[in-house]
């Protein structure tokens, strides 16, 4: 009869093949914006899913839209209205712009930061890693 595989390598084996499957799953990748142009407005239709997945506050996506893209926008339900007709690569290459410079850290390339404000300053803080990154005044 072979020897079995003693209890350590076995634990081994599982610690390896968990770490790896965390670590995978752990990558970021941002989901698909849904856009829709109704009129002279440009609706957000997933706006809502869209700040679950990055983790941010309405407020914070809702100001950085309004200034990048020049036009006023307020939630309905879980969607976004831009006041404005905007191309959707556009929206879409300023919500990956806002992802690059307010979600995602610089030094781990993870999601999980926040933003937080000394003074006139604000940074991102990264949880993973501990990173700050500053904004400059936002
Ligand atoms: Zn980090």
């Amino acid at each position: 009869m072979e020897p079995m595989e003693n209890y350590e390598e076995l634990l081994n084996k599982a610690y390896t093949e968990v770490k790896e499957v965390t670590h995978s799953g752990e990558r970021f990748k941002m989901i698909e914006v849904k856009i829709e142009i109704t009129g002279n407005k440009t609706v957000i239709c997933n706006f809502i899913q869209i700040l679950s997945h990055i983790r941010r506050k309405s407020d914070e996506l809702c100001k950085f839209l309004s200034k990048e893209l020049a036009t006023q926008c307020k939630t309905d339900g879980e969607r976004l209205i831009l006041n404005r007709k905007i191309p959707s690569q556009k929206v879409n290459e300023k919500i990956n712009l806002y992802v690059t410079k307010f979600v995602i850290c610089k030094e781990c390339k993870k999601p999980d930061t926040k933003i937080l404000k000394e003074g006139p300053v604000s940074f991102t803080h990264c949880l993973a890693c501990g990173a700050k990154h500053a904004l400059g005044k936002i």
